[in-house]
């Protein structure tokens, strides 16, 4: 099924757009998008999190034991990285996959990396329950047509630069090739402020959700580049109602190679979490509390 028609030019896809958020009143029409044993987009609220990369055992072990303690859905963690720096760490590549393979065994979450190329679709396939597209790769158009025919949901991150109706299109280009399977992401944009490592687009996460069927996700992250900016930015998500969050954690003792300014320590991710379940369970969008009422 091809959610929105590109084949007629740009404006009729723009009126498709306007019409579909138009006849729900931007209400919840969202797919949900089954990931592993998590179904992202059902009205429970997904909390992805792990670290940026992987980078021994040791340290997605650690990571994965806490946040599926504190109740987290999805694990996360780069295997592949894209980085702005040649020089600096690429991710363990595929030497890192056991490890993978390790923490889904034993945590029994679903786990989402990073696709940078082509040729790593079928090496991560066999080992993840989700394919992720960075932002870097939004507009890569020829790795999402591979992902169209890829059998796994792909988490689609907005372009730092990219317009949201653009966001939009990418994700058709999976959808067009025959992978209906799609979950957006907002990274945040990059804007004329600098105290924040991007801006994070909001209200563009909500109008995602409202032009679409598929269940939007936000990164404060990488947004805010702000380990204290980033526990309340997942307060706003989930109170605009989007779909959950995706978030980097690292243990203190050990800075992570990636993104360590950035990284949410265990226990600040445990904060989190506390803070996160009363607005979940007003919002009645708490997983524990779903499965006592079901
Ligand atoms: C990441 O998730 O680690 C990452 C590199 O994200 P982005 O593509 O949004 O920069
Ligand atoms: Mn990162």
């Amino acid at each position: 099924m091809v959610i929105i028609s590109t084949g007629q030019g740009q404006s009729r896809y723009h009126d498709r757009l306007d019409a579909l958020a138009h006849e729900t009143g931007g209400a919840a029409m969202t797919r949900p998008v089954q990931v592993g044993g998590t179904r992202v987009g059902g009205g429970e609220f997904t909390v992805v999190a792990g670290p940026c990369a992987i980078e021994s055992r040791e340290q997605l072990l650690a990571v994965a034991r806490h946040v599926r303690a504190e109740g987290a859905s999805a694990l996360r963690g780069g295997v592949f990285k894209m980085r702005t720096d040649p020089r600096s760490f690429q991710g363990l590549g595929t030497g890192a996959l056991e490890f993978v393979d390790e923490v889904r065994r034993e945590t029994g979450l679903p786990f989402i990396a990073e696709v940078a190329a082509i040729e790593q679709v079928e090496v991560l396939a066999a080992h993840v329950d989700a394919l992720q597209v960075g932002s870097r790769n939004m507009h890569n158009y020829y790795l999402l047509k591979e992902l169209g025919r890829a059998r796994l949901p792909i988490l689609l991150k907005r372009g730092f630069a990219a317009q949201l109706r653009e966001w939009l299109l990418a994700a058709e280009y999976v959808v067009e090739g025959g992978n209906e399977s799609v979950i957006l992401c907002e990274r945040g944009i990059r804007t004329f402020e600098s105290e924040t490592r991007n801006t994070l687009d909001l209200a563009g996460a909500v109008w995602a959700r409202q032009h679409s069927h598929f269940p939007v996700l936000v990164d404060p992250s990488h947004a805010t580049g702000r380990p204290e900016l980033i526990g309340p930015m997942c307060l706003a998500a989930a109170a605009a109602g989007l779909d959950g969050v995706m978030v980097e954690v690292q243990p203190k003792e050990k800075p992570a190679l990636s993104d360590g300014f950035q990284a949410l320590s265990l226990e600040r991710f445990t904060t989190l979490a506390r803070d996160l379940r009363p607005i979940l369970v007003a919002l009645g969008r708490d997983r524990a509390e779903a499965a006592v009422s079901r």
